[in-house]
């Protein structure tokens, strides 16, 4: 609200009033408004309804026509390595182990330097803007470097720097980036735009002993703790032959559940497991592009949705996927379980939708300020335009969104009440040149996968 008192006759102030629109607020109630308007002051949502109303009640700093679009909550990516996107195409057609053993670690530790990350990591948000994609939770190697960057480009993100127990691009022993962790933790423990979270990669890799101390530091902090768990067959039995226990069996094991908890992946999980997850209220991202292209398998999406298990929406890294587009997500995310399971119900659109929304923001632990459109939540909004062929009639806008939308629909987005595309113009991002750098970056790559 106003922070002067208003004196008779004066309009409540509204840095920004977007009118007209079908305003999809993907509340827990479903809420839709015909010709709504949402009224954003100081990055925030201070009011939303019919569009005659708020034109009326508020002085609006600028105004946005959203006649013909759709106006909704941008969408939460909640496991990505941004700046993977250096990677992509480099080395497909591979199961993970040969893929991560033979090409992506090498390449990571040749390549992989703070001012890479840098041009890696803007090229994937200058995607995923484009996308509607207005916050991403990123595992990688310096991610000061991924805060720098998302701040520049006035794009929100959860930070966790890859916590690995090998010698990694940033060759920082264990301790030393769990250290790094920390000190991330408490650099942007207040930023408006920039959370952390502390992920360490995976329980083939950290040991319990390295997991107990990451997810000390995340209780520490009240911060989310992420890690890939149960993404391959292969994995689960070398953990279990390890450790005597499955990933999540070992997760539960050393007590690490609990309800800011995200598992990556989470294909291969039993029934035994998913009761573990829906009681704990840990968290999965489902990632269906990536383990279908890894060959990695179908996770069992409609077992955790009917076990209540919490289950958000992530890419993956580019170089996995090939690509940052939650669309495609929630589209594979709502056929491949039907085709799996002959149930054209077994995931319906709204679920995929709350998903890349709703539940997205509580599982990265911002429920409480993002993922749907509510008075005093974060203004991150996406415009969807509907003139067009492949948009028109409308009888059921989740059906839309979830079906029939694509990335390259996505006309305007908002990010804490600041516009950063504007009818598909960049506006915090020089396109140019990022994509310059990064074809030099590709062109030293290539050099070095030839030579090998
Ligand atoms: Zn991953």
């Amino acid at each position: 609200m106003s922070d002067q008192p208003l004196t008779e006759g004066e309009r409540p102030k509204a840095d920004l009033l977007l009118f007209g629109g079908l305003v999809v607020t993907m509340n827990p109630h479903w809420e839709v408004i015909e010709d709504g308007a949402v009224a954003v002051h100081k990055g925030e949502i201070l009011d939303l309804g019919p569009s005659r109303e708020l034109l009326a009640r508020y002085e609006a700093g600028e105004t946005m026509d959203a006649s013909g679009a759709i106006v909704m909550p941008g969408l939460v990516n909640a496991h990505t390595h941004a700046a993977t996107s250096l990677f992509r195409g480099f080395a497909d057609d591979k199961p993970l182990k040969q893929w991560l053993e033979g090409y992506i670690w090498p390449a990571e530790k040749t390549f992989v330097n703070q001012e890479r990350v840098r041009w890696g990591t803007l090229l994937a948000i200058a995607e995923m803007i484009r996308g509607g994609t207005t916050i991403f939770l990123d595992m990688y190697f310096f991610e000061d470097v991924v805060a720098e960057s998302a701040r520049k480009s006035s794009m929100r993100v959860v930070l966790g720097e890859a916590l690995f127990e090998m010698a990694g691009p940033s060759h920082r022993p264990f301790p030393d980036a769990l250290a790094f962790n920390r000190h991330l933790l408490e650099t942007y423990r207040l930023d408006p735009l920039i959370s952390v979270s502390v992920q360490p990669h995976s329980t083939y890799t950290v040991s319990p002993d390295n997991l107990l101390r990451a997810k000390d530091l995340a209780d520490e902090f009240g911060a989310v703790f992420g890690l890939h768990a149960s993404e391959t067959a292969e994995e689960v039995a070398g953990v279990r032959q390890k450790t005597g226990h499955s990933p999540a069996q070992l997760l539960a094991h050393l007590g690490l559940l609990d309800d800011r908890v995200l598992l990556f992946h989470g294909v291969h999980l039993n029934q035994t497991e998913i009761a573990v997850l829906a009681e704990t209220r840990a968290g999965v991202v489902h990632c269906p592009e990536a383990n279908l292209k890894l060959g990695s398998g179908v996770a069992p999406l409609p077992a955790l949705l009917e076990a209540g298990v919490r289950v958000a929406m992530g890419t993956d890294g580019p170089a996995s996927n090939n690509d940052l587009n939650l669309w495609g997500e929630m589209q594979m995310a709502s056929k491949i379980h039907r085709g799996v399971s002959g149930n054209p119900n077994a995931v319906t659109a709204r679920e995929v939708l709350a998903m890349a929304t709703r539940v997205g923001a509580d599982l990265i632990g911002m429920g409480d300020q993002l993922g749907s459109l509510e008075i005093g939540k974060r203004a991150d909004m996406i415009l969807i335009g509907l003139d067009k062929p492949h948009l028109v009639p409308m009888y059921d806008v989740y059906s839309h969104l979830a079906y029939a939308v694509g990335r390259s629909d996505v006309d305007t987005v908002v990010i804490g009440g600041r516009p950063v595309m504007r009818d598909r113009q960049m506006l915090t991002v020089n396109e140019d040149e990022v994509i310059a750098h990064v074809r030099e970056i590709g062109g030293e790559i290539k050099h070095w996968l030839d030579a090998r």
